[in-house]
């Protein structure tokens, strides 16, 4: 198991309907020692690939995408949620369906800090169903930068996301591939990854 692997162990609750809370170091709480490693061990993955910017969506990726930006020494960028229809022409938009909260956002990035030059790292906390990866690659295709690779903490390997992403050809890294759970007896079952 890896380092983030046994912290999902120790401190992640599954809940009814596939929802892994992880509170208490990823999404309310932060650990910030631990934002740091999973930092270092992004930049580990995707040492090889010039990256230009960091790219993530509010709210719960912001934080770690700070960590994987320092890390690489470039900007991070994240996606706002927009409550206004926005049809003034100066910024990016994706509709983005939200697994947790079951609704639709348009999520905007201003078109002041994306461009066709910049080489992106797209990090979330979760993988479910790939909303959210979706949409920010929407955004950066419109932009036209180049998605280099997608950073994920959490995928949910038991639903559709990971797969749909990389039979689109992209190169992306889970840090932890949750290929079970159970509410009811909580228990969480990770995908063996070969060593990275
Ligand atoms: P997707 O767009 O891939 O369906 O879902 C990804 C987004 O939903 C992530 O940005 C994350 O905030 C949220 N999410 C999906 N599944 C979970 C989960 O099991 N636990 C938590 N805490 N958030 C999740």
């Amino acid at each position: 198991m890896n380092f983030l692997e046994e912290r999902i162990i120790k401190d992640g609750i599954v809940k009814p309907g596939n929802v892994l809370k992880v509170d208490s170091f990823l999404n309310h709480q932060m650990d910030i020692q631990l934002m740091e490693e999973i930092g270092r061990e992004f930049k580990r993955r995707f040492a090889d690939k010039n990256i230009t910017k960091v790219m993530t969506i509010e709210a719960s990726g912001i934080g770690i995408a700070c960590f994987v930006a320092k890390e690489f020494g470039v900007p991070m960028v994240f996606a706002k949620k927009s409550k206004s229809v926005n049809i003034s022409g100066d910024v990016y938009v994706a509709e983005v369906e939200s697994f947790t909260h079951k609704n639709t956002n348009q999520v905007i990035v201003s078109k002041m800090f994306l461009n066709n030059d910049d080489h992106l790292l797209i990090i979330d906390d979760f993988l479910a169903n790939g909303c959210a990866l979706k949409g920010l690659i929407a955004i950066a295709n419109a932009a036209g930068a180049s998605v280099e690779g997608l950073g994920i903490v959490i995928e949910k390997g038991f639903q559709d996301g990971g797969r749909m992403i990389r039979e689109m050809g992209y190169d992306l890294e889970s840090l932890a591939i949750v290929d079970a759970m159970d509410a009811e007896n909580g228990t969480i079952t990770f995908r063996a990854q070969e060593d990275k």
